[in-house]
């Protein structure tokens, strides 16, 4: 099956009881059984609930993985991965990542002992320089958040076989539409289910997907062990997202080019970060991993004015300022206020989250009057 048809019917049955087309909603914590032990793969639904087992076959298959686990949150799915490790363990993160992924690492994990590089993976070859004997994980965010830097997925698989190093890609800005990590070697793909894959700002829930049986088996294990579930009904909403995920995505794809190029060519704008541009660092790996560039754009306006920023979010109509992305609706937000407010002002402006930086999550709106939104704030 291609990714369109996969998104639609991928590793869905219709239910077994009825025959109805879409998976019911079991709403239900536990399953009566016969005997002890006689009852039909389910016993409790913090280990297995059918609806959202049919969510993590569908995560599997438009990951092209074999394994599918649905978490309570982005968050909750990135923590689970760092179950898998024990004090004394050191990962490689990519540098410019989302705020909560760092906070999680700097202000949890690394009080248990595991310790963290936080490095600039545009030149995949820098990974390499951190590995030392006790590197256990590799994590990579890419387009990263918010400056839609570009990482050689191929690469950092290529680094991390070498070296016997689990690699991790979190998905989330790209979507399995656009690139599917585990093709090039990447041994877990996480996402933030509550954007492009819910796609409406209607649930928050997390996911990864695998390959290998036996790391598939250790994480469910963590799954089950410390609970960080979703729920059915929220398992049913992104079921149903990930059915137009496709024909969203390219909306998203096609607004989102119209405007960058629309922002690149305002006389009030700088700088325009996005990787579809011929100029941007990063492009020809984004055109060789990725099938389009996506609807994540971030720009700052000459004179890097913290005020002129924010006056521009302020006075956009259509899009709305909020955190979060990846919803049909269009969105602003102020990264060094908002979803990067975790990271100190240093880092932050070390790779370029300056205060006059403002992120669009173009919508799936007509761009024409998205274009005009833009232009009434700019001007
Ligand atoms: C939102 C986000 C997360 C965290 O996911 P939640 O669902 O909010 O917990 C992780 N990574 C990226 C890139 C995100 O955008």
């Amino acid at each position: 099956m291609k990714f369109n048809t996969k998104a639609i019917h991928g590793g869905q049955k219709h239910d077994s009881a009825y025959g109805a087309v879409m998976p019911p909603i079991y709403q239900t914590s536990t399953y009566a059984q016969t005997t002890p032990g006689g009852h039909k793969g389910f016993e409790y639904s913090r280990t297995h609930n059918p609806t959202r087992q049919a969510l993590e076959n569908a995560f599997a298959s438009i990951e092209n993985g074999k394994y599918g686990l649905a978490f309570g949150s982005g968050l909750a799915a990135i923590d689970a991965i760092m179950k898998l490790l024990q004090p004394g363990d050191e990962v490689i993160s990519t540098n410019d990542l989302y705020g909560g992924s760092y906070r999680l690492f700097t202000k949890i994990f690394k009080g248990f002992g595991i310790k963290f590089h936080f490095v600039g993976m545009e030149n995949a070859g820098n990974i390499e320089k951190h590995i030392t004997k006790k590197t256990k994980l590799i994590w990579v965010e890419t387009p990263t958040n918010p400056m839609m830097n570009i990482i050689d997925i191929k690469v950092a698989a290529v680094i991390a076989k070498k070296h016997d190093i689990l690699l991790a890609v979190d998905n989330t800005f790209a979507t399995p539409y656009l690139q599917q990590p585990l093709d090039f070697g990447v041994d877990i793909v996480m996402h933030s289910a509550t954007k492009y894959i819910g796609g409406h700002s209607d649930l928050v829930m997390g996911a990864l997907i695998v390959k290998d049986e036996n790391l598939a088996d250790r994480l469910y294990f963590i799954q089950n062990a410390s609970g960080a579930i979703c729920g059915p009904q929220d398992s049913f909403l992104a079921l149903r997202g990930i059915k137009t995920l496709h024909v969203r995505m390219q909306r998203h794809c096609e607004n989102g080019r119209a405007v960058a190029e629309y922002l690149a060519s305002h006389p009030k704008i700088e700088k325009v970060y996005w990787p579809g541009f011929k100029n941007h660092p990063n492009h020809h790996i984004a055109k060789a991993q990725m099938k389009d560039y996506g609807g994540m754009i971030s720009f700052i306006t000459k004179g890097n004015d913290y005020t002129e920023a924010i006056r521009i979010v302020e006075k956009l109509k259509i899009f709305t300022l909020a955190e979060s992305l990846g919803g049909v609706e269009s969105l602003s937000g102020h990264p060094a206020s908002m979803t990067h407010a975790s990271i100190p002002k240093e880092e932050r402006e070390k790779i370029g989250v300056v205060d006059a930086l403002i992120r669009l999550s173009v919508g799936i709106e007509d761009v024409e009057d998205l274009i005009n939104d833009l232009k009434q704030a700019i001007d």
